[in-house]
């Protein structure tokens, strides 16, 4: 059994911590409540030794965990779902329009000049009105994203997954489809899926050479399910219209990354959750988390390993 009290090693910065930091004051703990930039992997449990029971991550992507490693040995996992669910939503609806209707490079073009007088076709970009948009991707952040564009007037909703699920998709009236099929008839694909081994690449060369020259694509799940390489491929070819992108590999984006010469890409530093309120609750479910785990309880959001 655990002490309801506990003494707590804090790295007191919003920089992330050294690794060599990380390595050494993990040693001998018993919780560890970490962020997403910190890669949870063999070496750091062997650092961190056998009284490790619990890692709460403040986040609900568990991509920089070694999940197997921590199940094998036997460390609850807290991470925090849901409450981030409206405010990332709320920033993939901004980040589409922002990206169909060319926002970043309307704005440079009052600052620089480039606004000369009203012309008919300047700045043109594409409505989500009549639209079929795709979602790969379903779940808590897929739907509210699919919650809030359906009074913008779209039409049709796809979405890809592992499985239909007829119960999430019923309000949308949304047709689970292959993704090809689903890459082949959206105008805007929204990427809201988990990282894992089957989703890293998804969209790659053959998923854009399907996409229509018109289509907008949007990634707020993590950087690594798009092929950076392909993407500006297809941006540069005029394979697709448009992207939007709050989350790219690596992390952060040199600043000299090609993508990042493109007018028609919109690349946000992954600030899908980033609201006030929205930290504040991941953080005091993330301390709750732990807090529950190293007392033996159980969990307000323990992952199932
Ligand atoms: P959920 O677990 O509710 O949803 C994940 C979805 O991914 C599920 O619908 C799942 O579908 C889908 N998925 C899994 N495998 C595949 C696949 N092969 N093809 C297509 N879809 C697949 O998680 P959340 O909605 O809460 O979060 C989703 C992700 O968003 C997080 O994992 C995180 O990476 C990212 N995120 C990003 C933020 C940001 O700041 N940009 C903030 C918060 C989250 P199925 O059930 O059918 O497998």
């Amino acid at each position: 059994m655990y002490p309801c009290s506990c003494s707590i090693q804090q790295w007191d910065s919003d920089e992330p911590i050294p690794r060599s930091e990380l390595l050494a004051g993990v040693a001998g703990k018993h919780g560890l409540l970490c962020l997403l930039s910190e890669r949870i992997d063999k070496e750091v449990l062997d650092a961190a030794g056998s009284n490790l029971k619990v890692i709460s991550t403040l986040s609900v992507g568990v991509d920089h965990l070694a999940l197997e490693e921590i199940k094998k040995r036997g460390i609850r996992v807290g991470y925090t779902p849901d409450i981030l669910t409206d405010a990332t939503a709320e920033l993939s609806v901004a980040l589409l329009l922002a990206a169909c209707r060319r926002l970043p490079e309307s704005a440079e073009a009052v600052k620089n000049g480039g606004w000369t007088t009203w012309k008919p076709l300047w700045m043109c970009g594409y409505g989500l009105s009549d639209s079929t948009v795709g979602i790969i991707g379903l779940g808590r952040i897929g739907q509210a994203v699919a919650r809030r564009l359906k009074p913008f007037g779209v039409k049709k909703f796809l979405y890809t997954g592992s499985r239909p699920k007829p119960e999430s998709a019923v309000e949308f009236q949304a047709d689970f489809v292959p993704l090809t099929k689903l890459a082949e008839e959206s105008d805007f694909v929204v990427v809201t899926c988990s990282l894992t081994p089957d989703t890293k690449g998804m969209c790659d060369k053959d998923f854009f050479s399907r996409m229509k020259k018109t289509s907008v694509l949007i990634n707020t799940s993590r950087g690594a399910v798009v092929n950076q390489e392909d993407l500006y491929q297809a941006l540069v070819s005029g394979q697709i219209a448009a992207a939007g992108l709050d989350v790219t590999t690596p992390e952060p984006l040199p600043t000299d990354h090609p993508l990042l010469s493109l007018k028609n890409c919109v690349i946000l530093p992954h600030i899908g959750s980033a609201t006030y309120a929205t930290r504040s609750a991941m953080s005091v479910l993330a301390a709750n988390n732990l807090l529950a785990g190293l007392k033996g309880e159980s969990m307000p959001n323990e992952l199932q390993l």
